[in-house]
């Protein structure tokens, strides 16, 4: 389950609006406990696939260390990550899937349609190594 501040979600929504018809893309920063990701701050980052940016999305990857780093000195853990479906469902794609490494985090996708935020759905990214691994659709629960 994904316990997210009504400020984190809109936040992430309105950063898909912003970007369309590009993909956006961010980090979750918050606290993991039995199962439970508690999301405290939203980060947003630039979508380095330039070449595709309108159904890719990448994270520097320098900049998700120092985002993990500037998060840790306040705390906080990587939870999740999130990005935008601009005029797509908000469902995993096969490339989400192969992309996706952070087992137990969140894997927040948000569909965007002609530039208004729709539908946001998460993902947990289960199992143990890239051969048994799953996004499960999880409960995204309001704080
Ligand atoms: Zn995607």
């Amino acid at each position: 389950m994904l316990k997210l501040p009504q400020s984190a979600y809109t936040s992430l929504r309105r950063h898909g609006e912003e970007t369309y018809p590009h993909e956006c893309c961010g980090v979750l920063l918050g606290q993991i406990g039995d199962g439970i990701r508690t999301v405290s701050s939203v980060v947003r980052a630039g979508n380095t696939r330039t070449d595709s940016a309108h159904n890719r999305y990448n994270i520097d990857p320098k900049e998700l260390i120092r985002i993990q780093r500037e998060g840790r000195e306040r705390g906080e853990d990587i939870v999740g990550f999130y990005h935008s479906h601009p005029d797509h469902p908000a469902l995993w794609s096969q490339t989400d899937f192969l992309e996706a490494h952070w087992f137990s985090c969140s894997y927040v996708i948000t569909s965007v349609e002609k530039g208004k935020a729709v539908l946001t759905n998460s993902f947990e990214l289960t199992g143990t190594d890239e051969n048994d691994k799953k996004l499960e659709k999880e409960r995204i629960e309001m704080i």
